[in-house]
């Protein structure tokens, strides 16, 4: 009789329920758009199909991007949950996306119109030196 892929870890099924919602996104660390160009360099993420930008409850701002693992197994369970990555490993099932009520970001931004109107209330003076600078089309300014 064969063991199973986790015999020498836990169980996946055990640990939290497989909904498989942390394995289908990938996100990486950017700095939080506090300037003129930062803005820029947002409003670029946010122009691509797939990619949305978040602020951490930490206050930590990251780039989302929806792409589901290769390794997530149609049951909802990891693939090669024995050699998963450390980030993977490290991710708290307490509080997750999946068993908590609370959002799993402070705000959340899936284009660039929802980003500038943030923008717009969170630094009023700021989205003034954006729109000097030329960087927000017509299309896309914040209503007033
Ligand atoms: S989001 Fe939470 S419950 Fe869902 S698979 Fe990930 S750790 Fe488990
Ligand atoms: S390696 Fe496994 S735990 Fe990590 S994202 Fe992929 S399926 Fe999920």
């Amino acid at each position: 009789m064969s063991l199973p892929a986790y015999q020498n870890g836990p169980d996946p099924s055990v640990v939290c329920p497989p909904c498989g919602l942390c394995c289908n996104y990938v996100s990486v660390g950017i700095d939080p758009p506090s300037s003129v160009e930062r803005v820029s360099t947002t409003l670029w993420l946010l122009y691509h199909p797939d990619v949305s930008v978040y602020q951490s409850h930490e206050d930590e701002w990251f780039l989302l991007v929806r792409s589901r693992c290769r390794n997530l197994a149609p049951t909802g369970l990891c693939g090669v949950y024995e050699n998963r990555p450390f980030i993977c490993r490290d991710y708290e099932v307490d509080g997750c996306e999946g068993t908590s009520d609370i959002p799993a970001e402070k705000v959340k931004f899936d284009d660039a119109k929802s980003f500038l109107t943030f923008v717009s209330k969170w630094k009023p003076r700021l989205y003034g030196r954006c729109l000097a600078a030329g960087i927000v089309p017509p299309a896309f300014m914040a209503a007033t």
